[in-house]
């Protein structure tokens, strides 16, 4: 079965607003063994949102239509897929009833217009909306002898999933086919895409009842897989079995085998060491810290640590001697070592990282160009220190900056 997503509104054509839905939707769809062949974005138009209804009826069997379902003229959902259907809209006078309940509820009179929200398409079964006011609809359809099931549901975020999961998923499960997916990600650090699959592309093409893709981002490639099967014991058997052939080729670039973040992990790495960590962060602005603490329980191994942007503050709050700094630069290996050794001193820690670098677009030179970066871990016996020059913008170079800090501490920790 093949589904076609189509997310409707104006707004989600301008610059400020993306259709966040279909990626909720596309998940649970493919967990019921339904692939998503298409996605559409059509604005509050009657006849674009009509065609666009058209094409989906010849080219998908479950068409799921998202958003104008609301009170207002623009909100044209319901009219033009039943033009689509060749069907008729009725205005359900229990539905009209509940609204104004709904309305007197809150203490507030309904306006007139909010009455298009009981508009039901002929034959439609409705979804009741205990969220929102505009109930969702059920239609299954007859098209050139295929069966069509439609789905009209509202756009609010916390509206639609719980109408999806709760309302359309059980009635989807009935009708499909019984059929597992098990699914597997492994995540690795500090390699290029490129790298990867040419290691991992000769083991994964060897599985061709396991679809695997390749997510790749600053630092961090994921391999995700999936498999089909009569029951999810066997489904799992199979991607397990390619993602361990995977995980012995990449060894310890593989920093997570169920999901968990690269922060994550260095958080479980810490506290089985008893052991806690303190950030000494220039050109990354405390976005490692940030990173860190994102987990929540992070107060049980962040310690804490400086954003020592000014060279003052290098020496003020990581002990950096300026010395040092006038002699290699504030972007150097000396200068991230003295920032790993000198805020782990300073924060009693355990462990101390130091980053320093030029993140652009200005401020480079030809010895220190841009994306030059250093990144130093020190647990009181050694220090190590990585140089690294990262392609990309401001943003990446200051991602990619963290990433290989917690890879480097995972490293140090394993
Ligand atoms: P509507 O049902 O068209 O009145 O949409 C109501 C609100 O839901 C919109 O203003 C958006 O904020 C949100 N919304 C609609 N469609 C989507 C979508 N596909 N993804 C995320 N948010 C959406
Ligand atoms: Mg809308």
């Amino acid at each position: 079965m093949t589904a076609e997503i189509i997310a409707i509104g104006s707004e989600l054509l301008t610059p400020f607003f993306q259709d966040t839905n279909s990626l909720y939707l596309t998940e649970k769809l493919n967990e019921l063994g339904v692939d998503v062949a298409f996605k559409t974005v059509v604005g509050d138009h009657r006849d674009h949102l009509t065609a666009a209804a058209r094409i989906a009826l010849g080219r998908a069997e479950i068409l799921i239509f998202m958003g104008g379902l609301g009170p207002t003229e623009d909100d044209l959902t319901r009219e033009c897929v039943a033009a689509a259907l060749g069907r008729a809209v009725h205005r359900d006078p229990e539905l009209i009833t509940q609204l104004y309940t709904r309305f007197a509820g809150l203490r507030r009179k309904m306006p007139e217009n909010n009455e298009r929200q009981a508009d039901v398409v002929d034959g439609a079964e409705v979804l009741p909306n205990a969220l929102g006011t505009a109930p969702g609809q059920w239609i299954e359809h007859e098209h050139e002898g295929a069966r069509r099931y439609i789905l009209l549901l509202p756009g609010p975020p916390h509206e639609i999933k719980p109408m999806f999961d709760e309302q359309c998923v059980p009635r989807l499960r009935k009708r499909l086919p019984r059929r597992f997916i098990a699914t597997r990600v492994l995540k690795i650090a500090m390699m290029g895409e490129s790298d990867v699959d040419h290691r991992a592309a000769p083991i994964y093409r060897r599985f061709l009842d396991v679809q695997t893709t390749i997510l790749a981002g600053a630092g961090d490639i994921q391999l995700r897989f999936s498999a089909r099967g009569e029951s999810l014991q066997a489904a799992q058997a199979r991607v397990n079995e390619l993602s361990g052939l995977l995980e012995d080729e990449f060894e310890d670039h593989v920093y997570s085998t169920q999901g968990e973040s690269l922060e994550q992990i260095v958080g479980y790495y810490l506290q089985m060491r008893g052991a806690n960590i303190a950030v000494a962060e220039s050109c990354t602005g405390g976005l490692l810290g940030e990173r860190i603490t994102r987990v929540s329980g992070s107060s049980r191994y962040f310690v804490g640590g400086a954003i020592v942007y000014d060279n003052e503050m290098k020496t003020l709050f990581a002990n950096v001697p300026p010395m040092l700094i006038a002699q290699y630069g504030a972007v150097s290996k000396q200068v991230a070592e003295a920032l790993a050794v000198g805020i782990r001193d300073e924060c009693r820690a355990t462990i101390g990282v130091g980053i320093t670098g030029v993140a652009g677009p200005t401020g480079g030179t030809e010895e220190k160009p841009v994306g030059l970066v250093y990144i130093a871990v020190a647990d009181g016996k050694r220090t190590e220190v990585v140089e690294r020059r990262v392609p990309g913008d401001r943003d990446r170079i200051r991602w990619w900056a963290t990433q290989q800090a917690l890879d480097l501490v995972r490293r140090m920790l394993m």
